[in-house]
């Protein structure tokens, strides 16, 4: 698997270090860099395709979201960035799914050393039943990675906000949490393993108001070291958090889903150029 190319220059002038969350709408944009560039991407279950001709390149550093109505295969999309379709026994992926540079489909690519490398963050929290210590601590294990195991642990529980909220009770199983606390434990699960890339389906939709907005702002947060392509139902949430949106439908004469529009978050709901990504940003469809 090929090596992350070097960072690009920071050319942020002016923009200080930790901008607030609630005032952070998207910063002026660096050149943009890809990290995916998905060409032709036709994903089938059996025979019956899924999705058709998705064409997309996904930037470093910046929040890609997934919009569309149900079943415009938005989440089989998502999934085939870090291989998960893989663990699907019908699913097929067409076309080629390059990160950074290299084809993820390519038979030397390891399907384990990609899922460490994207990381994905799923609707519902699924903690596994052990400590909140050892949620975390457990992927740093089984690859056997370098350096204090504390510290392993306390970083990535603080990068994802949940520290001070549980420092005090690491021996303890992750099922006592709230729910959105267990969703950031997810999140810090996946930033232990130092990923590049964090993949998020729905991560907010089983969550109240509150614990959604600090999942928002630690997203607004994680985008300075990590780029994020998320899924939601949520158009605010993509309106608030992200700064590309690519937006699906499903085909109405074949039933399969399509890529309809991607741009810039604004104007994909500001100034959209196709008639269905204006019906459905509007409300007006489904
Ligand atoms: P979305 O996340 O946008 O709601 P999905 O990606 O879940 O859409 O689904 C897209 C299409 O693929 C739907 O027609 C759905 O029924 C089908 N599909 C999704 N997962 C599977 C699966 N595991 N097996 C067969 N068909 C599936
Ligand atoms: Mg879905």
């Amino acid at each position: 698997m090929a090596e992350p190319v070097t960072e690009p220059p920071e050319i942020r002038v002016g923009v200080p270090e930790h901008t607030p969350a609630e005032s952070a709408r998207p910063e002026p944009k660096a050149p943009r860099q890809a990290i995916f560039k998905l060409e032709g991407v036709n994903v089938l279950y059996g025979d019956k395709p899924a999705v058709r001709d998705v064409e997309v390149d996904i930037a470093r550093n910046e929040i890609t979201a997934l919009i569309g109505p149900s079943g415009c295969g938005k989440s089989t999309l998502i999934r085939c960035l870090n291989r998960m379709n893989d663990l699907i026994p019908t699913a097929r992926v067409e076309g080629r799914v390059v990160y950074h540079g290299q084809d993820l489909y390519a038979p030397e690519v390891d399907a384990v050393e990609v899922r460490k490398r994207i990381g994905m963050v799923f609707q519902k929290p699924n903690p596994f039943p052990k400590s909140i210590y050892d949620n975390i601590a457990f992927g740093p294990r089984v690859l056997g990675m370098k350096g204090d195991m504390d510290e392993i642990v306390e970083q990535a529980l603080r990068h994802a906000a949940v520290w001070d909220e549980v420092k005090d009770r690491l021996k303890t199983n992750a099922f006592g949490m709230s729910g959105g606390q267990q969703q950031r434990l997810c999140i810090a699960r996946c930033l232990a393993v130092e990923p590049d890339v964090i993949l998020m389906d729905e991560p907010c939709s089983a969550l109240d108001p509150i614990s959604t907005g600090k999942i928002e702002d630690l997203m607004l947060e994680l985008r300075k070291e990590y780029s994020i392509v998320i899924v939601t139902h949520n158009m605010q949430q993509a309106a608030r958090v992200s700064d590309r949106t690519a937006f699906f439908t499903v085909d109405p004469e074949d039933r399969v889903g399509r890529l309809v529009e991607y741009d810039d978050t604004e104007t994909i709901f500001t100034n959209p150029s196709d008639p269905r990504t204006e019906a459905y940003v509007t409300g007006k469809v489904g």
